[in-house]
C-alpha cells in the first residue's frame, strides 16, 4: 500500500514537472477530473478554472472552436484516440497554438469511461510553419515576376496563355495577344550604354502595366526588349485601340534615341493578334502567328502595328 502511494507521488510528480500538461475527463460528467497545474503558467487560467468541456471550448479561437469541437466529440464517441491543433485564448485575450493529444479509456464492456490527453505548446513550431508558408508564397511571387522591371515575367505569361486558351476555348470569348519590340534596342544600348537601356525597358514596362485595366489582362516581359500583352474576352476592335495606346504611350515617354533607323526617339513595332479558339489549334500556334506579325512590322519599316487576321495556321496560309 506504501508503494502505491509512493508510485503514485513519483506519477504526479513526473506529470506536472514536465512541459506537456496532462489532463483527464470524465466522459458520463464532461467534467475536468483533473489538469495540470502547468496550466496556468501556458494560458493564466488557474487549474482550478477548468471545470467542465464548455471551459475548454470557450477558451478556444471562435474559428477553431467549430471544428475542434465537432472533431474530438466525434472521434471520442467513436472510441478512437486522436490529436487536434487549436489556438487556446489566454487571460490576457492572446493566444497560443496547442496540439491536443487524446487517448480514449474504455471500460472491461467497452464503453468510453474517460478521455485522457496531453496539450502541447507548439506555438514556436507554428510560427515556423508560417513564416515557411510566407517565404514559400514570397518566392512562387518572385519566380513569377520579372527582376528588373517587376511586371508579370515569361514564366507567368506561359502559364496564364494556357489558362486563358482554354478559357477562351470554353466561353467561346475572343482572346489577344499583342507583342511589342522596341525598335533598335542594341544600338540604343550601344549609343546610351546598358544603365539607360535598363532604364528605358522599367519605363516601358511601367507604361504597359498600366494599359492592364482588367484584372485577368497581363503585361509580362517576353523576351529581352520584347513585351507581351494578354487579353481575354477582347476582340479585334478593342486590341486594335489597346495596340494604339501602346504605340502612343511609348512615343510619349520621349526617350532619346541617339542612333536610331527610324526616329529620335525611342518607339516600337507591335504584332496583334485575336483568336477563338476551337478545338484544332493551339495557343503556341497562336503566339507563333501573332509573332509572324511582329516581324512584318520590323520589315515594313518598324515603328508600326501590323494586326492579322489570325484565326488558324490552315486558314494563314
Ligand atoms: P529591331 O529593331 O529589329 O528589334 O532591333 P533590336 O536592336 O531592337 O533587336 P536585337 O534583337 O538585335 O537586339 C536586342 C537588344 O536588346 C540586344 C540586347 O543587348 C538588348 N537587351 C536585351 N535585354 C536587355 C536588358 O535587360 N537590358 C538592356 N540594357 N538591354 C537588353
Ligand atoms: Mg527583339
Ligand atoms: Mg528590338
Amino acid at each position: 500500500m506504501q508503494d502505491a502511494l509512493e508510485d503514485a507521488d513519483v506519477y504526479r510528480t513526473l506529470l506536472e514537472s514536465t512541459r506537456a500538461i496532462p489532463w483527464k475527463i470524465d466522459w458520463a460528467t464532461m467534467r475536468f477530473a483533473y489538469i495540470g497545474p502547468q496550466i496556468e503558467a501556458l494560458l493564466g487560467w488557474p487549474q482550478g478554472s477548468w471545470t467542465t468541456v464548455e471551459d475548454w471550448a470557450t477558451r478556444m479561437h471562435p474559428e477553431d472552436r467549430a471544428r475542434v469541437v465537432d472533431f474530438c466529440v466525434a472521434q471520442s464517441q467513436a472510441g478512437v484516440d486522436h490529436e487536434a491543433d487549436y489556438r487556446a485564448m489566454t487571460r490576457d485575450g492572446h493566444y497560443v497554438w496547442i496540439r491536443d493529444v487524446v487517448h480514449v479509456v474504455r471500460n472491461a464492456e467497452g464503453e468510453v469511461q474517460s478521455l485522457v490527453g496531453f496539450m502541447f505548446d507548439i506555438s514556436e513550431r507554428k510560427k515556423a510553419e508560417e513564416e515557411l508558408l510566407r517565404l514559400h508564397r514570397e518566392l512562387e511571387q518572385l519566380s513569377m515576376t520579372d527582376g528588373l522591371t517587376g511586371i508579370a515575367n515569361r514564366r507567368m505569361f506561359d502559364t496564364r496563355l494556357g489558362t486563358e486558351w482554354k478559357e477562351a476555348r470554353r466561353s467561346g470569348q475572343p482572346l489577344s495577344l499583342v507583342i511589342l519590340d522596341i525598335d533598335c534596342f542594341k544600338q540604343y544600348n550601344d549609343a546610351h550604354g546598358h544603365v539607360a537601356g535598363d532604364e528605358c525597358l522599367k519605363r516601358i514596362a511601367g507604361m504597359l502595366g498600366a494599359l492592364a485595366r482588367r484584372p485577368r489582362d497581363v503585361v509580362a516581359r517576353f523576351g529581352g526588349e520584347e513585351f507581351i500583352l494578354l487579353l481575354p474576352d477582347t476582340d479585334e476592335n478593342a486590341v486594335r485601340g489597346i495596340a494604339q495606346a501602346c504605340v502612343d504611350g511609348v512615343a510619349q515617354l520621349r526617350i532619346p534615341h541617339g542612333d536610331s533607323e527610324v526616329h529620335d526617339v525611342v518607339t516600337a513595332s507591335l504584332g496583334v493578334g485575336t483568336a477563338r479558339p476551337d478545338g484544332d489549334t493551339t495557343a503556341r500556334e497562336f503566339l507563333a502567328g501573332v509573332d509572324r506579325l511582329l516581324y512584318a512590322a520590323k520589315s515594313g519599316g518598324r515603328n508600326r502595328i501590323e494586326t492579322g487576321n489570325w484565326h488558324r495556321p490552315s486558314a494563314a496560309r
